[in-house]
């Protein structure tokens, strides 16, 4: 069954890369395991995908010793700063950063450890009260601010737009972070770069795609609906 939704993520991947000329090669699909036991992360693991995303610093502690260590854990949630320690040796990339204070701590972390990890800036495309990420207004001044710090690279922008059942109303928030990483890029700023576009979930990959997205985060699409009772 993951087997099979995999395939068809991949085909809509596709299609969507076909639709706008872009390679779909430079698309990675990041499989969302949150909430999700390691034997299915195995079987997804089994088809070829490396790259997993969670958002709880807990869950990746958990699982990262009982699966193979050539996957790439991708941090896509809110993280306390308290918390980095634990995850800094573990993670290839944080998703979800929006503020100097957790930058900092990542920055002092990842040296501690003699590492460079690439993060990306969260916007909050549209402008919602339940969603972590800084305005589009506010991304270029926390940009110029976390770009200094070493241990940690900026490597792009990430999003989560609102939920919708018609992925069409996420069009314009993807085509407008696409836009200010093109903005950003113009600046030409010491030690950001802007190669990753982070956008697209299972109910909106395809539109994110065809506005620029350079990574997927999909969940519900691979692995089924979430249980968070359990
Ligand atoms: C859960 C989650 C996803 C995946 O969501 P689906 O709709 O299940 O594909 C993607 N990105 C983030 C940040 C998430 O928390």
């Amino acid at each position: 069954m993951i087997k099979d939704n995999i395939a068809e993520v991949k085909e809509n991947i596709e299609r969507a890369a076909g639709k706008a000329k872009r390679d779909v090669c430079d698309v990675t699909l990041i499989a969302v395991s949150k909430t999700k036991p390691v034997e299915m992360i195995r079987e997804a693991y089994d088809t070829g995908i490396r790259d997993f995303g969670e958002n709880k610093v807990q869950e990746i502690m958990d699982k990262y010793d009982k699966l193979p260590g050539d996957i790439r854990w991708h941090m896509i949630g809110h993280l306390q700063t308290n918390k980095v320690k634990y995850i800094v040796d573990k993670v290839c990339m944080i998703h979800s950063v929006d503020s100097l204070k957790l930058a900092a701590e990542i920055s002092k972390q990842a040296v501690k450890v003699s590492r460079e990890i690439p993060i990306l800036i969260e916007v909050n495309v549209g402008d919602e009260e339940s969603k972590f990420g800084v305005t589009f207004d506010e991304a270029e001044d926390l940009i110029r601010q976390i770009a200094p710090l070493s241990g940690i690279k900026i490597n792009g922008l990430m999003a989560v737009a609102p939920y919708t059942e018609d992925p069409e109303q996420n069009r314009g928030y993807f085509a407008r972070l696409r836009q200010l990483s093109v903005d950003i890029t113009s600046k030409n700023i010491d030690n950001v770069s802007m190669s990753v576009l982070s956008m697209g979930m299972t109910g909106d990959y395809g539109v994110a795609i065809e506005e620029g997205s350079t990574c997927v985060r999909v969940g519900t699409g691979i692995f089924g609906e979430r249980d968070y009772s359990i």
